[in-house]
Parts: C-alpha cells; sequence; structure tokens
C-alpha cells in the first residue's frame, strides 16, 4: 500500500454568529463563535487518514495556542505530523467568518501556510505507489517542487487548484490528476460553467486543461463528477441525500480519491468511492470533523 503525502494548509476557522452583519464602520453584538479546524490541506489530509490510508501532512503551523490545538486534532485523527513544522515568523493560518442571515462573510489570513517552501516538501521522501496531494492555499512554487520530486519518484500527483488561481504551464505539466468543481473550472478557462447541465460544456472547457494522460474530474455537487479519462467523459451521479452542510465536501472527494489511488484501486472504482464519501460528508455539520469512516462508506457501497 502506499502512502498520502498533502502538502497544504492548515488552518483555525473563527466562526462569529449573528443575527445581522455590521455595516462597514458599525460594531454589533455576536451571539456565539465557534472554532473548528480547517485548511484545504488539513481537511484532504483528514479524509484521507480516517478512511485508513497512512498520510502524511506537510505543513506550517505558527507558535500559538491555536498550533497547539491544531496538532493535537490533526493527531487524533491518525495524520501523520512529522512535516509540519512550526515556525516563529508568523501566525497559524486563520478564516474569520461571520454567519448572520443565513449568509456568510470570509477573511482568509495565510499566516504560517504562505511560508511552506520548497525546502519543506522536499525533505519527504516519497516513492512508487504514493499519492502526492496539493491546493493553492500554499505558494505555487512550493507546489511545483513538491510535483516534481513525486513524479521523480514514481508518485501520482493530485492538483486541486482551489481556490482559483491562475497557473502556468510549468506545474500543470506535473498534474497527474485535476480535481476542481465547475466554478474553479469556469473561473481558470473563462467560461460561465455553473449550474450548466450539458457535459459537453464541461468538456469543452476542460479541453484546455488536458494533455498527455492527465486525468479531469469535475465535481458538480449533488450531480456528482464528471470524469475524463483518456479523452473520454463519464458522469458517476451523485447519491441522493438530505445535505444539511456542503463545507468540505470537495476535501472529502479529494482525500477520498487520494486514498483508494494509494491503496491500489482502479481510478473509476476510486471515484465511485469518493462520490460515495463525499455524499456522507454533506450529511454532517462542518468541514474536518464531517469526514467518513471506511466503515461508513463501506457499508454505503455494499
Ligand atoms: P465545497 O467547496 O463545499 O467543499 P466543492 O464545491 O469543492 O465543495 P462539490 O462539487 O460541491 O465540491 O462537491 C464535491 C462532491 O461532493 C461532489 O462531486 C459529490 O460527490 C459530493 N456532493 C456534494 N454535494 C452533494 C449533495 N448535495 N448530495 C450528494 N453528494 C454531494
Amino acid at each position: 500500500m502506499g502512502r498520502v503525502f498533502v502538502a497544504g494548509s492548515i488552518n483555525m476557522d473563527v466562526v462569529a454568529t449573528a443575527d445581522r452583519h455590521p455595516k462597514v464602520g458599525e460594531t454589533v453584538a455576536g451571539n456565539a463563535v465557534n472554532y473548528f479546524p480547517g485548511g484545504k490541506g488539513a481537511n484532504q489530509a483528514v479524509a484521507s487518514a480516517k478512511l485508513g490510508a497512512p498520510t502524511t501532512l506537510i505543513g506550517r503551523l505558527g507558535r500559538d495556542a491555536f498550533g497547539q490545538q491544531l496538532r493535537t486534532f490533526l493527531a487524533a485523527q491518525a495524520v501523520d505530523l512529522a512535516h509540519v513544522k512550526d515556525t516563529a515568523e508568523a501566525h497559524t493560518g486563520m478564516a474569520i467568518i461571520t454567519v448572520a442571515d443565513a449568509d456568510n462573510t470570509i477573511v482568509v489570513v495565510p499566516g504560517a501556510n504562505a511560508l511552506v517552501s520548497s525546502e519543506d516538501v522536499t525533505a519527504v521522501a516519497l516513492a512508487k505507489g504514493d499519492v502526492a496531494v496539493s491546493q493553492f492555499e500554499i505558494p505555487q512554487a512550493t507546489i511545483v517542487a513538491f510535483f516534481r520530486r513525486a513524479r521523480a519518484a514514481g508518485a501520482t500527483t493530485i492538483l486541486n487548484p482551489a481556490p482559483a488561481i491562475p497557473f502556468g504551464k510549468d506545474l500543470l505539466d506535473l498534474v497527474d490528476i485535476l480535481i476542481l468543481n465547475e466554478t474553479e473550472l469556469g473561473l481558470l478557462t473563462h467560461m460561465e460553467l455553473r449550474d450548466s447541465d450539458d457535459p459537453a460544456r464541461f468538456v469543452a472547457a476542460a479541453s484546455a486543461l488536458q494533455g498527455g494522460s492527465r486525468i479531469i474530474c469535475i465535481t458538480l455537487g449533488k450531480r456528482g463528477v464528471l470524469a475524463l479519462i483518456d479523452g473520454q467523459a463519464s458522469v458517476i451521479a451523485g447519491r441522493a441525500v438530505k445535505a444539511v452542510d456542503t463545507t468540505g465536501a470537495g476535501d472529502c472527494f479529494v482525500g477520498a480519491l487520494a486514498s483508494q489511488l494509494a491503496n491500489g484501486t482502479a481510478i473509476r472504482r476510486a471515484l465511485e468511492y469518493a462520490n460515495a464519501a463525499a455524499s456522507i460528508c454533506v450529511q454532517r455539520m462542518g468541514a474536518a470533523p464531517s469526514m467518513p469512516t471506511a466503515a461508513e462508506v463501506a457499508a454505503l457501497l455494499s
């Protein structure tokens, strides 16, 4: 069995709820504040580890109370933290979220995540059969160094280009599997795709990101996922469930797919598995805490 290595962000999400959002310059009294472990890197690593794959997270935390809390949380989810460094130069990454009127505003401050360096990711011993995963909440130059290292070792590379930031061919050429949602695909290809029901439009947009034997997975929320494998498009229908909170669904999908590929599962079965895992995630509140276990996914697929 291979390992999953996730190079990515680790954040504390600080969520304040209020009856209404303040206007610019105004202060309103809130009702509650809650702290949730987050960051795409951490969420994806938790998803992979909870599904039973040996999973190493590569990232940085500040030397502060949030850093300590996140380290304790991630260790309890069986994520290997040997390559998560504490850094004195920055605070732990934070998302400051205000929820009011069933709507939210979010300010993300990367802090230590912005310091994850090429040296951090090339210090890791990857091997053939391993899976290297990253997203865009750490510097792109770091991801390039990570994927070069992974490719040289014979590992599979998965990029989740979220949030959608333009990126160059030097990075794209290092990607074996690209996983993105319809909004990200639209932003990166300058096409209006949100809520399109026409798979041909997605295929046309994705063709700009294809090349070689690259696999492209477009997650479509409750409609499931559209995969382009060897130039052939196929849709895996979303599972009919009662969603209560879709936060982290995309991260669950990425982590679950990585865990199965590290396990030696063929891509089509791994996609079905990730689709099932993510359908469990959306039935619970939160991101990292809503990731399913292997037993839960197995029960759904049996
Ligand atoms: P988020 O940003 O909320 O984490 P995302 O936009 O990156 O998510 P989505 O496309 O919304 O990703 O969802 C990822 C996967 O989760 C889907 O491909 C699907 O497998 C599953 N999923 C999401 N929403 C639902 C739903 N309502 N019912 C069933 N499955 C869902």
